[in-house]
């Protein structure tokens, strides 16, 4: 760092390091190569199907998991429908026992009665109340409103049978209803004696279709016959719940105790008469036991094959049908036979059942599958995160490897160029100092032009050959990001004259008439080195590629700016190569035709954007190139002491 005249020393620092991108393709400003993009973009911000893809492992984590959690559920469902049902068979198993049971009681009891007609000729009245008492009706057979006689008379028989019971103390016994029949029979005994019994006494069940039949069918089998479903006359009219009844009858026979007459025409001849029982369903079933009966299982007893409402012994469905028990096929149709009689039980599981048997085990296992599910899910995409983000590094990582590979190759050409050019004005150099040593040793007279000509060709090498260090150590300094400027108070048409002078020669070898341009003084703070650099490549390029056409040079103020304009008529650029020309070692020509190092040019762009300005140019193929510096007057930063930072590379296309 050192003092300008003016005292001002401005210290830019440069941040030019090697190209960023240096991969196949690349071109500063431009996009990356197709290949990597994709990748990169494949891995930063995916697309859908990439997405997809990537996430795979994570989607099929999350399928297989609610896949083996629906296949747990499924199981643990159907064991839990299985355990329900087998809960309901065995209900309805107990429930079939127990009803049967309980009817096989009250027939071995009406058989037992039997015992008692057939052993004694005549059986008093008391003798069957004290009988019945000892049974204890109400207690061990519930439902059971009495065990009673009931007489076989014939149409003749009946008038004596009335009065012989008047005489025992019912004045007002008769048979009843009263009618002409084929056959009577008559209920003397029904105990015990209550008010509803007593009703019955002297009621001629013969006379009643379905009493009929069954006292009909137990007199030709011998066996205990039920009837079908009667309403009872023990039933008051105005009981608030009237029950459906029935009743079973033993037939008791004529002749010596303890047998039976052995055909049919022999049992109608010797009927004595019936020991019957009858029984209201609903007190005999709800005295019933079976799991869940009443409370989360109901059931109904029809008569006959067929579970038709007209059929409808008893029913503990309380609330309309059962959908519940019937959408889960909880529902069973059992047939049985009581007394000779079909009957058919229906068993019902109520709502509550369904609940009762539902146990928390599904929620349990559905609740932890999920878990499962999720912490499998969430492993995996940990899993995919690391795998993307090794890759994004692999990716990375093989960016920066072929910029460095790009990198090497470049600075390789680069030699190979450099070493060229280098050698063009050594091997001038050394051919003009041979001539000139040969003629020494000669011994002649030495001609002095000739040693004039060799001597002046010797500087020009020298000075090309400068010119080459000279740039690549603005380059190497440029490079290591520092550059001195010194900014003085200087007059840009006054500095640019004085530097195309010095090319008159070079214009006349080439044959280029060289004009400068600059009506009005233009004055500014620039450094005068960096100013006549850029003159210097500018004015070199337009005679190098100029083809001998005229090159002008222009020089404007435009208030707080001086424009510098070199406009050539020479081979021109064509517009893909504009932008890049700008960069390091970037050149548009072939070697072959023109020797450089394509150093100028970004040289100069580093140069007028340290002094705060831009350049640019405007071209076509054959039509020649008009480069234009825009440079503040004030230098950079108003021309205050500053630090300027300088963009790091890639720059914008200067054009
Ligand atoms: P070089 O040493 O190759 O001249 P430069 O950086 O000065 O390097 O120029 C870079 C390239 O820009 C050149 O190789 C050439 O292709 C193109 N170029 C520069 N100036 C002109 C011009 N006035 N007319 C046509 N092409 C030019």
């Amino acid at each position: 760092m050192g003092l300008s005249p003016a005292g001002q020393v401005h210290t830019v620092r440069r941040r030019v390091g090697l190209p960023r991108a240096l991969t196949p393709g690349y071109r500063p400003g431009g996009p990356y190569p197709g290949s990597l993009l994709r990748a990169l973009r494949d891995t930063v911000s995916p697309l859908p199907s990439s997405h997809l893809r990537r996430h795979t492992s994570v989607y099929g984590a999350l399928l297989v998991g609610l896949a083996v959690t629906g296949v747990a559920a499924f199981f643990v469902q159907r064991d839990i429908d299985e355990r329900r049902d087998r809960r309901f068979d065995d209900a309805v198993h107990e429930g079939v026992l127990g009803l049967q049971q309980r009817m096989d009681t009250y027939q071995a009891m009406l058989l037992g009665t039997r015992g008692l007609f057939s052993s004694s000729q005549q059986v008093e009245r008391g003798e069957f109340h004290a009988y019945v008492q000892s049974l204890e009706l109400r207690r061990r057979y519930p439902g059971l409103q009495g065990l009673g006689f009931s007489l076989w008379l014939k149409p003749g028989e009946v008038k004596a049978h009335e009065a012989s019971v008047r005489r025992e103390g019912f004045p007002d016994y008769h048979v009843w209803p009263e009618g002409p029949r084929s056959a009577y029979t008559a209920i003397v005994f029904l105990e015990p004696l209550d008010a509803r019994n007593r009703r019955a006494i002297g009621f001629d069940m013969y006379s009643n279709p379905t009493r009929r039949e069954a006292m009909r069918r137990a007199m030709e089998t011998g066996l205990p016959a039920a009837s079908g479903k009667v309403r009872l006359v023990q039933e008051f009219e105005g009981d608030t719940r009237p029950q459906a009844g029935f009743l079973i009858y033993v037939p008791v026979y004529d002749g010596p105790a303890g047998t039976q007459p052995a055909t049919l025409e022999l049992r109608r001849a010797h009927i004595r008469g019936f020991v019957y029982a009858p029984i209201r369903m609903g007190d005999l079933v709800e005295g019933l036991r079976f799991p869940g009966f009443q409370d989360t299982v109901d059931l109904e007893v029809h008569d006959g094959e067929d579970s038709v409402p007209g059929s409808l012994l008893f029913s503990s469905v309380q609330d309309g049908p059962w959908q519940e028990g019937l959408r889960l096929g909880l529902r069973r149709e059992v047939p049985i036979t009581v007394a000779g009689r079909p009957w058919t039980l229906v068993f019902t599981a109520r709502e509550s059942f369904i609940e009762k048997n539902n146990p928390s085990q599904l929620l349990t296992v559905v609740v932890s599958g999920l878990l499962v599910t999720l912490l499998l899910v969430l492993m995996t995409r940990a899993q995919v995160r690391a795998r993307t983000v090794a890759e994004v590094s692999s990716v990375e990582q093989q960016r920066l490897a072929s910029e460095a590979r790009m990198a090497v190759r470049i600075r390789d050409e680069f030699l190979g160029v450099a070493a060229h050019e280098l050698r063009t004005p050594l091997t001038s150099l050394k051919l003009q100092l041979q001539l000139m040593y040969r003629q020494l040793r000669q011994g002649g007279p030495l001609d002095a032009e000739r040693v004039e000509h060799g001597v002046a060709s010797c500087e020009r090498q020298t000075t090309r050959l400068s010119q080459l260090v000279d740039s690549l150590l603005d380059v190497s300094r440029l490079m290591h990001g520092r550059m001195e400027l010194r900014l003085e108070p200087l007059e840009l048409g006054e500095v640019t004259r004085d530097l195309v002078r010095r090319f008159e020669t070079d214009a006349q070898s080439v044959g280029s008439r060289l004009t400068v341009d600059a009506p009005e003084p233009v004055p500014g703070r620039w450094d005068r080195l960096r100013l006549e650099q850029v003159l210097t490549n500018l004015v070199s390029n337009a005679l190098k590629y100029g083809q001998g056409a005229p090159v002008d040079v222009r020089v404007r103020g435009d208030g707080d700016a001086a424009l510098l304009e070199v406009q050539d008529r020479g081979i021109g650029i064509a517009p893909e190569d504009a932008g890049r020309i700008f960069d390091r070692f970037e050149r548009a020509v072939s070697s072959q035709h023109y020797g450089g190092l394509g150093l100028g040019l970004f040289i100069t762009r580093q140069l007028v954007e340290a002094l705060g300005g831009h350049i640019s140019v405007e071209s076509a193929p054959g039509q020649g190139s008009t480069f234009t510096v825009r440079l503040p007057v004030m230098g950079p930063g108003n021309g205050a002491d500053a630090t300027v930072d300088v963009p790091e590379e890639p720059r914008t296309p200067l054009h």
